[in-house]
């Protein structure tokens, strides 16, 4: 059955990015040397991998860190969890497809690298933040520039150095700028979609935190099996032959076993739909896909009607859900607190981002500075910021 899937999913090689060294997806800023053994996407992979704000993201809330009223659990979710989770998956999807698994791989490392502290409530109170001063905060962007300028690692350059390549699939994986509103883009390709390696990252998000996310809800008590059975029909499905096929097996493992089946329906169906999408229009190469009608990474209408059902019922039940409210409220007066302390008193910034105010503004220098923060840190610094006040 898996090498059925694993055949008819194989898409024409010219439609895969190849990332041979002198290609133009593999082209650096700062041009460097080859390496000798490994590939340039590889070494992207292991430059996100080894940048300060990749392991940050151990600190920073996926959804949620605790049960409502109680101290933080070890191990729900976090960004760098969810990270490896989203690049299993990008793993899976790019090496059935023929697609580049390298460039995949390092696409999904850093796909959630540019996420402030507080996940979404953080991110909202930040861009609510910054809109007072007329501008916005997006994580993509951001990402953008902790990789082309935050990262110091390095004696040549600043940032990370990274191909064109993966540089392109951080600012398009799960959407599309304009030209107009974003000039500064301009060298991205924005009138073409992204190769499929770019592609598939979205998706490949969406079915982990989506399997991850009825997991972690139900494990944490905010969500109950019956409502998820009664809310998640994709998941009741899988629920109902679980038991039906180990009738002994109890709530954990049956729960597991039908994330599992929903897990790989999803995974299963996108490769055949990617598949379909292609045969479609007849791709048979890189500028095909990048020239193509629309985006070619989707779920088939019936799946991602199931897909949009689930998303619906998480955010009614677990994202916005009652229990949660509190801890919302709680990361938006700190990001709001913070921020409105450093605009007051820009002293409190560390020098290296009190440099960036002439070229920055002192708004985004504030917010970048925040951005970069863990859930522990932003705390610490919140609560310092109010005694100095
Ligand atoms: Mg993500």
């Amino acid at each position: 059955m898996e090498s059925e899937i694993r055949s008819a999913a194989k898409l024409p090689a010219g439609i895969a990015v190849l990332g041979d060294d002198g290609e133009e997806l593999t082209q650096r800023a700062y041009g460097e040397p080859p390496h000798p053994y490994r590939t340039a996407f590889a070494r992207d992979g292991a430059r996100i991998l080894h940048a300060r704000a990749f392991r940050r993201l151990a600190g920073k809330t996926q959804v949620f860190t605790r049960r409502p009223g109680d101290p933080p659990a070890d191990h729900f979710r976090s960004r760098l969890t969810h990270t490896l989770e989203v690049t299993q998956i990008a793993r899976t999807l790019a090496g059935t497809l023929g697609l580049n698994t390298e460039m995949a791989e390092a696409l999904a490392l850093v796909h959630d690298i540019g996420h402030p502290p507080y996940g979404h409530a953080g991110e909202k109170a930040l861009d609510q933040c910054l809109r007072g001063f007329g501008l916005r905060f997006d994580h993509n962007l951001h990402a953008l520039r902790i990789v082309t300028w935050f990262e110091e690692r390095y004696a040549g350059f600043r940032g990370l150095n990274l191909t064109l390549g993966v540089r392109e699939g951080i600012v398009k994986h799960s959407k599309d700028y304009s030209a107009k509103e974003h000039p500064e883009l301009s060298g991205y390709f924005l009138d073409e979609f992204p190769p499929l390696e770019a592609q598939l990252i979205d998706l490949a998000d969406e079915i982990a935190y989506l399997t991850a996310d009825l997991d972690d809800g139900l494990d944490s008590g905010i969500l109950t099996l019956e409502q998820v059975r009664e809310g998640v029909p994709l998941f009741r499905g899988f629920h109902d032959n679980v038991v039906r096929e180990y009738p002994g097996s109890g709530e954990k493992t049956s729960t597991y076993e039908a994330l599992m089946g929903v897990l790989n329906a999803l995974v299963t169906d996108l490769l055949n739909e990617v598949s379909a999408g292609v045969a479609a229009i007849g791709a048979t190469t890189l500028e095909d896909v990048r020239r193509a009608p629309k985006r070619l990474v989707a779920l088939g209408l019936e799946m991602e009607a199931a897909r949009a059902a689930a998303k619906v019922f998480l955010f009614d039940n677990l994202y916005n859900s009652p229990g949660m409210e509190e801890s919302h409220q709680h990361a938006a007066k700190v990001v709001e607190e913070l921020f409105a302390a450093l605009m007051a008193h820009p002293g409190m910034l560390p020098e290296d981002h009190r440099e960036e105010i002439p070229t920055q503004g002192l708004a985004r220098t504030v917010a970048d500075y925040i951005a970069g923060m863990t859930d522990s840190f932003i705390e610490q610094a919140w609560e310092r910021s109010s005694v100095k006040e």
